[in-house]
């Protein structure tokens, strides 16, 4: 008995001679609760690229369905004692999408706004992004909801290792291997290798990503997603026609992602005129002085207050400003129906994972706005996260150029890649990163076979 699917799903070696397919889209799943009527915010739009993905790859409804599901996920109670001796309980998730192209690899998130539903959505764009830019991962992702501000640093330590001790049996280097990502750092990472490694009796440099240095952290990881989010844009910016001097750009975001993508335009030219964070947004039409703003937000814990620009009413008035170039940097669904035809920029060079969702993708295209898609974008974080995890798991380690020249040469393979098949099949650069992907994940998966 034939217990895969080959014969009913259609492989597409092939994918330049395949003209997009026209069939109704997969209607979603079986299970009641996860109706298309009522999943909203980043796991629906997620879904809905897949969706795309499959109907142009003429794929049939059951690997939407394997697709659109998580491999595995647990949820897990991590009871805090707070430092006035209150316990208070806490939630974690950590869900595996994908593994069939090796082990699952993806942030941790600590944030008030984390969902079960959420970290699914973030866990299924790494599956895609690791395929994309060919590193040897599927797709993963963890939260815990909670706001690590309001929290003492040994607070946060005790979630950290209470929640990694309740995860342990399902990571490791060759389960699942988390990286920093909002809310997280390394010392964070540290931490949850240190529980990991303590709970096996030997250290594990593997387990996690976006460690120190010291504890067998890459050189160029901290930078790595900022590096690569420039090294897109300014592809981008050239495949316009457009030099970076005289190119204006606002970032919103202004941690790990937005502060390097700044400092990297900046670099190489581009006037950063706006930045935000989640209190305010400052402007100055001349210019921002980033060292200043990036001592300033460590100093206070915000860009509010910085003297060397103004502030705009809120955060959200920083999308809409009459600049070149707009890098959302921070958190999903802030590009949307009800907002996509104020953005003025003409190139969205996607810092956070699912900034933009579909709704706004539709009116971007129509007004000829180019979207540079999350799993392209910020795929340098997961990039320098497999050397780093090459490096660990060899003990040999790289210099910094190394590193940066690897980085480089992949993102900018990966930005051609997209651009020629988006080209080709007059689709728009999503479509054709999330086609290109799911397409490798499939061929992985089905080739593999469905295990009885
Ligand atoms: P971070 O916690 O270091 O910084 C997040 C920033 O966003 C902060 O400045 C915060 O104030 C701001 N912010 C939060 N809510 C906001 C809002 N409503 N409006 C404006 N600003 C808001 O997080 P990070 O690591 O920089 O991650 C940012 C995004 O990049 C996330 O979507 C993350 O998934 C994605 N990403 C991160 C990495 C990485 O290596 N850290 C890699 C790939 C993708």
């Amino acid at each position: 008995m034939t217990t895969d699917l080959d014969s009913s799903a259609k492989l597409r070696p092939d994918l330049d001679c395949a003209p997009p397919h026209t069939r109704p889209r997969p209607s979603g799943t079986s299970r009641e609760e996860e109706t298309p009527d009522t999943l909203s915010g980043p796991l629906a739009d997620a879904r809905a690229q897949l969706a795309d993905a499959i109907e142009i790859l003429g794929l049939d409804d059951g690997v939407y369905s394997m697709l659109a599901h998580p491999r595995r996920e647990m949820t897990v109670s991590v009871p805090l004692r707070r430092d006035d001796g209150e316990i208070e309980l806490l939630v974690g998730h950590r869900v595996q999408h994908n593994v069939s192209r090796g082990p699952g690899k993806g942030g941790l998130r600590y944030s008030k706004d984390v969902t079960l539903d959420e970290v699914r959505a973030l866990a299924m764009w790494m599956t895609w992004k690791c395929a994309l830019v060919d590193v040897p991962y599927g797709g993963a992702k963890g939260g815990v909801r909670f706001d690590p501000k309001l929290y003492s640093r040994d607070e946060v330590q005790r979630v950290t290792r209470r929640y990694t001790s309740e995860i342990i049996p399902i990571i490791g280097p060759t389960q699942d291997i988390p990286a920093p990502d909002m809310g997280t750092d390394e010392q964070v990472m540290a931490w949850m290798m240190d529980t990991y490694s303590a709970s096996l009796g030997h250290t594990v440099l593997g387990v996690t990503t976006g460690k120190p240095l010291e504890l067998g952290g890459s050189l160029g990881r901290p930078t790595a997603t900022s590096l690569g989010v420039a090294h897109v844009a300014l592809a981008a910016l050239s495949y316009l026609g457009r030099r970076p001097s005289g190119t204006t750009v606002a970032v919103q975001g202004f941690g790990k992602v937005g502060r390097g993508a700044a400092r990297f335009l900046r670099e190489a030219g581009v006037k950063v005129v706006a930045v935000c964070d989640e209190y305010g947004a400052v402007f100055n039409a001349d210019g921002l002085c980033l060292p200043e703003l990036e001592a300033h937000s460590a100093a206070t814990g915000s860009v509010l207050g910085f003297k060397g620009g103004e502030e705009l009413e809120n955060s959200d008035a920083l999308l809409y400003l009459d600049v070149d170039v707009l890098v959302p940097a921070a958190i999903e669904g802030v590009l949307h129906a009800g907002n996509a035809d104020r953005v003025r920029a003409s190139l969205i060079v996607e810092g956070a994972n699912g900034p933009t969702t579909p709704a706004a993708d539709e009116i971007f295209r129509a007004a000829g706005t180019l979207v540079i898609p999350d799993i392209l974008a910020n795929a340098g974080g997961v990039i320098v996260s497999y050397f780093e995890w090459v490096q660990a798991n060899q003990a040999y380690w790289w210099s910094q150029t190394d590193v940066e020249n690897r980085l480089r040469e992949r993102m900018e393979r990966a930005w051609n890649r997209v651009l020629e098949y988006a080209a080709l099949h007059d689709i728009s650069l999503r479509s054709a990163a999330t086609v290109l992907a799911v397409d490798t994940v499939t061929t992985a998966h089905l080739t593999r076979g469905l295990y009885p």
